[in-house]
């Protein structure tokens, strides 16, 4: 449940869960996600904010959070999933910390302010929150002979999370500026791919400008157009674009 199209796709599944108390008919019954696309909790928001959708025959609507495991359940048309995970997991849940906390980055205009100097990009508590985003066996490239460039301690640094779109895929994003990279080689250099992509994309990264910038000056806000439009992958990998909008063969 890593990739982030895997739990979009188990909201449109119908789960089979125990019933209670167990009739003779069947003791099974099928479960559908109970509530309308319109709901602030719907497929696309509760997946991004790392859940996919766990029923039981008590709770039709639970979910759980492919990292930490959280279980909630009671969705009303308002809840917002990525500020509920943040409230009750940012202290045991890297997604929690790494997504869902962005809302606390943020000023009224979209802009990335930092007022919290925790979470700045290039505090030590960031680093290690994207580190745990690549689990302890997921990332493909760690322990691999001659991957010593491309380690999850090296892209976790250089300000990615591990954002597959299939098991074992080595896709990872920066989520300050949405720019999603894959198909790495061994000779790459994670920090370099991350500013050579900034520069041709004329729109500065968060995460560069506050690490460069180090800790002393975090009034200055970096303007990030709205949300930041989707960006390709390097061409010489896989061809495919930002988490917002992967498409991936539906597997775990
Ligand atoms: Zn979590
Ligand atoms: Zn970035």
């Amino acid at each position: 449940m890593q990739s982030l199209q895997t739990r979009i796709d188990s909201f449109q599944k119908t789960k089979r869960v125990k019933r209670y108390p167990s009739k003779s008919s069947s003791s099974t019954a099928s479960v559908k996600w109970p509530h309308p696309p319109d709901f602030k909790a719907n497929a696309t928001t509760l997946a991004e904010a790392g859940f996919y959708f766990s029923p039981s025959w008590d709770d039709r609507d639970s979910v759980a959070c492919f990292l930490c495991g959280k279980e909630l359940s009671d969705w009303d048309s308002n809840d917002d999933p990525f500020e509920i995970h943040y409230t009750k997991c940012q202290n045991s849940c890297a997604w929690a910390v790494v997504r869902c906390g962005l809302i606390e980055d943020l000023d009224s205009k979209g802009r990335f302010v930092f007022e919290n100097k925790k979470r700045l990009p290039s505090s030590k508590a960031m680093e290690k929150a994207r580190l745990e985003t690549f689990g302890k066996i997921w990332w493909p490239h760690d322990g691999e002979p001659g991957h010593g460039a491309t380690t999850s301690i090296k892209m976790a640094r250089a300000g990615f999370v591990y954002t597959p779109q299939a098991a074992e895929d080595d896709t990872v994003t920066c989520l300050y500026c949405n720019l999603s990279l894959g198909g790495w080689e061994t000779e790459d250099d994670p920090v370099q791919e991350h500013r050579r992509r900034d520069s041709k994309s004329g729109a500065t990264c968060p995460f560069l400008a506050f690490s460069e910038q180090q800790s002393e000056d975090v009034s200055t806000a970096v303007h990030i157009a709205d949300p930041p439009p989707p960006r390709a992958k390097r061409g010489k990998a896989r061809a495919t674009t930002s988490t917002a909008v992967v498409q991936a063969p539906a597997q775990d």
